[in-house]
């Protein structure tokens, strides 16, 4: 407990300093915790503490904790691939989807969002590492994707979310978001509010370059012991 409110007051301050660095307003950069294999335990921890936005990568694992913490009021992001037969419950049960990269998944999510709650907050996930191996739209097909998503009423086009490949440096890291906000802005006429940048490792470069969403695990939570999903130990 105390060793998550140490690393709570520092992620806090660490983006207080890059906002000042960057000379944008303070409080312009929403933590997103990012909880995914880490226990509801942790979570209520940070809920504690003020913390009200969790990311999670896995719909399993996202909803049982989901039900275990369903009196605290969480907006809850859904961050991790998702497959079409996913779809549904990610609609029905999260507040925001920032890894949306085709077509097919938005109408699947716009279709099945029920009217009774409000319209899914959505970020496009670009690849700007050009892996083929990444998931991710590539940025030229990116105002296409854009104009015909704004045409689902039960989406509500928030902007984009990256994950570039992990490298070390400051000056290294700020180059990919550039690239990608300065494409963002010669999209006309889309009023995008949102850019979900920078995990642990990079949230000064990210931040720097306008980031509005830091997406933060470890330096959180700790080192996640399983990189892959492990719901089975998340008690
Ligand atoms: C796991 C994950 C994060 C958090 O990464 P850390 O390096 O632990 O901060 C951020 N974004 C996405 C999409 C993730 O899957």
């Amino acid at each position: 407990m105390t060793t998550l409110f140490n690393r709570f007051n520092l992620v806090k301050q660490q983006i207080l300093q890059a906002e000042t660095f960057a000379k944008r307003p303070i409080g312009s950069v929403q933590l997103l915790a990012v909880s995914k294999t880490k226990p509801a335990t942790d979570i209520a921890s940070f809920y504690r503490m003020g913390q009200r936005h969790f990311g999670e990568s896995y719909v399993q694992e996202a909803l049982e904790k989901q039900k275990k913490l369903a009196s605290y009021d969480i907006t809850w992001h859904f961050i991790g691939p998702i497959q079409s037969n996913k779809s549904k419950l990610i609609a029905h049960h999260f507040n925001w989807v920032h890894s949306v990269d085709r077509l097919k998944i938005a109408k699947r999510l716009n279709d099945q969002r029920p009217d009774h709650i409000s319209p899914l907050n959505l970020c496009l996930q670009v690849n700007i590492s050009h892996e083929s191996t990444k998931s991710g739209i590539l940025l030229k097909d990116l105002p296409a994707l854009i104009h015909e998503i704004e045409k689902f009423p039960r989406l509500k086009l928030r902007g984009v979310m990256a994950i570039p490949q992990p490298i070390d440096g400051f000056e290294a890291q700020r180059k990919p978001y550039q690239q990608l906000i300065q494409a963002v802005q010669q999209i006309k006429n889309v009023p995008l509010d949102t850019f979900s940048f920078g995990m642990t490792g990079d949230l000064q470069a990210a931040i720097t370059e306008g980031s509005t969403i830091v997406r933060i695990g470890t330096a959180l939570f700790g080192e996640r012991e399983y990189p892959a999903h492990a719901s089975k130990r998340a008690e």
